[in-house]
């Protein structure tokens, strides 16, 4: 989520346009929702058709029609999530699927495998968190969180699909050091729906 809020950043900047913080943010961790397919039906489909880069931009083929360049932001945070993060980190991703079911990743170029709970990986996350944060309260973007809107409801998808997930099972399966920012979203997360649902009940 810190890499693609930092990109869509960048992007947003770049081409002069505004982007919605929480729906990139979604975008960012929606290829993962095949984790609940794989819970569900038990079938080996993590790191397959929702993480390949041709069904992104297939299904953004229509957004940028539409919205142009504003698309722009929502793409990169979509395509960080394969191109960048889990490339890096673990690998095995059907980039090209359906073309070919071939996996990509770095330990598929000859690299050493770098597992989620590996150090390299923990420094790496938990200091783009703080990069990502501290833009984040400079920018004043985190103002967004408190603020009354429905679409912040979105934030519930990476509530119940990434960040709860992890604290109900025990024992944690998060590395300790990424506890604060696991906390931090989703306690940032939580806020904001809730702001929203005051009303509803
Ligand atoms: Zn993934």
């Amino acid at each position: 989520m810190g890499i693609a809020y930092l990109l869509a950043k960048a992007s947003g900047k770049l081409l002069k346009v505004n982007f919605n913080i929480p729906l990139v943010l979604v975008l960012s961790i929606l290829p993962d929702i095949d984790i609940i397919f794989q819970f569900l039906f038990g079938s080996n489909i993590h790191r397959g058709p929702t993480h390949s880069i041709i069904v992104a931009i297939l299904v953004f083929i229509p957004v940028f029609i539409i919205y142009r360049k504003k698309a722009t932001p929502y793409f990169a945070a979509l395509a960080s999530h394969s191109l960048i993060a889990d490339f890096f980190i673990g690998g095995q991703i059907q980039l090209l699927w359906p073309l070919s079911t071939r996996e990509f990743g770095l330990p598929e170029l000859g690299f050493p495998y770098i597992s989620i709970n590996s150090p390299i990986n923990v420094v790496l996350e938990f200091t783009i968190f703080v990069i990502a944060t501290v833009v984040m309260f400079k920018t004043r973007d985190i103002h967004v969180f408190f603020k009354k809107r429905k679409i912040n409801l979105v934030l519930a998808v990476p509530i119940f699909t990434v960040l709860l997930p992890t604290f109900v099972g025990y024992p944690i399966h998060v590395p300790f050091l990424l506890v604060l920012p696991h906390l931090f979203y989703l306690v940032l997360f939580a806020i904001a729906v809730l702001i929203v649902l005051k009303d509803v009940f």
